[in-house]
Parts: C-alpha cells; structure tokens; sequence
C-alpha cells in the first residue's frame, strides 16, 4: 500500500536513501542528457545537513568529475560557504539537473521535468532546515513567477524550511556588480539558519503559548 510505503521511507537512514538515490541517478536515462554526459552528478555533502544549496545543473569540470560545484563558481560557492564559517562537508549541494546540458545550454522543460523526482528524495530524506537556491532554474521550483532581482536574499518558509532564493554564483563571476549582492546574500546566512532553528523549536514545543510562537516568526 502506498501509505505503508512511504512510512518505510521515512524510517531510512537519509544516507541510504541519498545512496539510493545517487545509484540510480548514475544510471538514468529519463532523459535525453544521458546521451552526452560523462559523468552524472547526483549531488554530494551531509546527509544531516541543516543547509541545502540547489544549483541549475553539472558545467564541464562537475560532468568531468562527477561532483558538483568544481569549477570556477564552485570555488566561489566555497569562499562564500568560508565567509559565513561553513565548510563543504557540513551542507548539501546538487542541481535542478543531474546530467550536464551539452555546451552549458539551460536546462529544457522536459529535463527538469524528468529529474525533479531524484531531488524530491533528496530534499524529503535530508529535512533542511533552509534550502538556498543558486540561480533562475531552482528559483522557478518555489517562485515560478517571481523575480531574482526582487527577492533574492529573502527567506520564505515552505512547510519546515526556509528557502533563500540567491543569484548564481557563475551570474556574479561574469557582472561583478553581482558579487558584492551576492556575499551579502549570503552573509545572512547564519541569521536565517538561527530564525529556522528556533521556529521549529517552538513548533514542537507544546507548552509554549500560540501567541508565543507566532511572535517568534
Ligand atoms: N553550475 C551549477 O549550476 N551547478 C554546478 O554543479 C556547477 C555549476
């Protein structure tokens, strides 16, 4: 029965699950991306992390490597991550997409289409408490008609978590007005990752007053 299926799930461990997931990614066919890539990249960091990062899909070094966020955004995402006292190892990264678009096209509809179930799981088996998204493509999963340059940086609660729509690291290494935008993005961090901490810990708190809680928020 369904429903039993999906409290078995819940009841793995998130690193089998994130296992699972990655085994299939690497054999996927869903669409046509596997044609061309050398590499899937399912995506790589803490199964427990507090903190999701939600790219558009793999460039030449992450299909070359099979790991995400290599190349040159990726060693930007890492200053940012250092700026804000986070190492690699402690978050989640992957991409709307798991296979590179060849010539680092976008990702067309019926790809995002095809992969959005592999990141459902992931999201479902890690519980972040914030998911930030890099970029328009995993901006569109929760704002599908807002604008990045309206609302980036500014969290909006989905259910248990926070997400943080932010530009693409990539968009500020080309405009380098973007960069400063982007680190002060990012250097909200630490407040919005304490504001997810202590909204879920009024939640579950059953004697603390209704009133209470919603001050919290
Ligand atoms: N750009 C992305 O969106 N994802 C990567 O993994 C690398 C570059």
């Amino acid at each position: 029965m369904d429903g039993d299926a999906s409290m078995d799930e819940r009841e793995r461990p998130p690193e089998e699950i994130l296992a699972d997931v990655a085994a299939r990614v690497r054999g996927c066919t869903r669409c046509e991306l596997y044609r061309s890539r050398t590499h899937a990249v399912p995506g790589e960091g803490n199964p427990h992390a507090e903190v999701m990062f939600i790219g558009e899909g793999p460039g030449w070094h992450e299909d070359r490597q099979g790991r995400p966020f290599v190349g040159p955004a990726g060693q930007f995402l890492n200053e940012l991550l250092e700026q804000v006292g986070l190492a690699r190892e402690e978050v989640f990264i992957t991409n709307v997409v798991k296979c590179r678009p060849p010539g680092n096209r976008d990702p067309l509809p019926d790809e995002i289409a095809a992969c959005a179930p592999y990141l459902d799981e992931q999201i479902a088996a890690i519980r972040p408490r914030v998911i930030i998204t890099l970029g328009r493509y995993s901006m569109a999963r929760w704002f599908p008609t807002e604008k990045i340059s309206r609302i980036h940086g500014q969290p909006r609660r989905f259910g248990e978590c926070l997400v943080v729509p932010m530009y693409h690291p990539a968009a500020a290494l080309h405009q380098p007005a973007l960069r400063s935008i982007v680190e002060q993005d990012m250097a909200k961090l630490p407040a919005i990752l304490d504001q997810a901490r202590q909204s879920q810990l009024a939640t579950e708190s059953p004697t603390e007053p209704k009133a209470e809680q919603m001050r919290l928020f």
